[in-house]
């Protein structure tokens, strides 16, 4: 009897907390992350004969080194590699919620998407097609109200087949435009060529948070390689230069433009539909 590892992945207060309880009922038990005072709940649910095994991530907004949430959520991803993230978003925040979920794609772990809270999103008027999201996403999109436990079974059922899925999860590649672009490229050649922290993070992964400043992949980058790593710093701060010059701005707020722009992009037309006031039955 194989055990299925998954993680729950999403904003605060998306529902994350109620769609935990709602799959996994009292089988639950709650601990702390080894060493630190962040919660860490735990529930099991049986499908089909197979034992999951369900992990509630802290609520993060990022994947960035701020908080000790944000670590947490990360360091699970990274080093434990849940079988599957299930990536709990808002359908009535989407585009805020979905700035998570395209850092979980760029981290290049397999992902299924629960849009909860379509209850609200319908209660507002909003038509949201799940189908084209996970078309234009490239990952399954199953709507849920968690509040009411519908969806949770499908999910499962989703999550199960990825699960069991020979197919590799390549990275999500976002276009960071024409300053940060080549430098992207050139880091992910000298990350590729040393195989520098490869065995943790995608190469433009980790070339990200070296233009990001993330205190905790540097550090790690040091232990593994000096001497790449103060090439890549020095790579990173030629271009923080370069753009505080020019353009008075720097990396990580560029980084943030350009995911929120894919956002907009991926959900310009056809995703998500406004019905008019009058159209609605009451
Ligand atoms: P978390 O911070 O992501 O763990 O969010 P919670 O599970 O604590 O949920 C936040 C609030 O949203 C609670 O009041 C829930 O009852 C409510 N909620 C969760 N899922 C749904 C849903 O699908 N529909 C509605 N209407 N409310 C929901
Ligand atoms: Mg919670």
């Amino acid at each position: 009897s194989q055990e299925h590892l998954f993680a729950l992945a999403g904003n605060p207060n998306c529902g994350k907390t109620t769609l935990f309880n709602a799959i996994t009922g009292a089988r639950q038990h709650v601990g702390n992350y080894p060493g630190i005072t962040v919660e860490k709940k735990e529930g099991f649910y049986s499908l089909d004969g197979r034992q999951i095994r369900l992990v509630d991530l802290p609520g993060t907004y990022s994947l960035t080194a701020y908080s000790l949430e944000e670590l947490v959520a990360r360091d699970f991803l990274v080093h434990e590699r849940p079988e599957v993230v299930i990536n709990i978003v808002d359908a009535s925040n989407l585009d805020r919620n979905l700035y998570l979920t395209v850092q979980l794609m760029e981290l290049g772990v397999p992902v299924v998407v629960a849009l909860n809270m379509m209850d609200v999103a319908e209660g507002r008027g909003l038509r949201i097609h799940a189908e084209e999201l996970s078309k234009r996403l490239g990952v399954p999109v199953v709507p849920t109200v968690a509040r009411r436990g519908e969806g949770k079974e499908n999910l499962l059922r989703v999550a199960v087949e990825m699960a069991q899925s020979e197919r590799h999860w390549e990275p999500l590649h976002v276009s960071y435009g024409p300053d940060v672009d080549p430098v992207l490229k050139d880091m992910e050649k000298i990350i590729g060529e040393h195989g520098f922290l490869t065995d943790l993070y995608p190469a433009r992964w980790t070339a990200l948070k070296y233009l990001e400043e993330d205190e905790q992949v540097k550090a790690k980058g040091r232990q593994a390689n000096a001497t790449v790593s103060e090439h890549l710093e020095a790579l990173a701060a030629k271009l923080t230069e370069h753009l505080q010059k020019t353009l008075d701005s720097y990396p990580e707020a560029i980084i943030a433009d350009h995911r929120y722009g894919f956002i907009a992009a991926l959900l310009k037309d056809g995703v998500v539909e406004q019905r008019l006031k009058g159209n609605r039955m009451h």
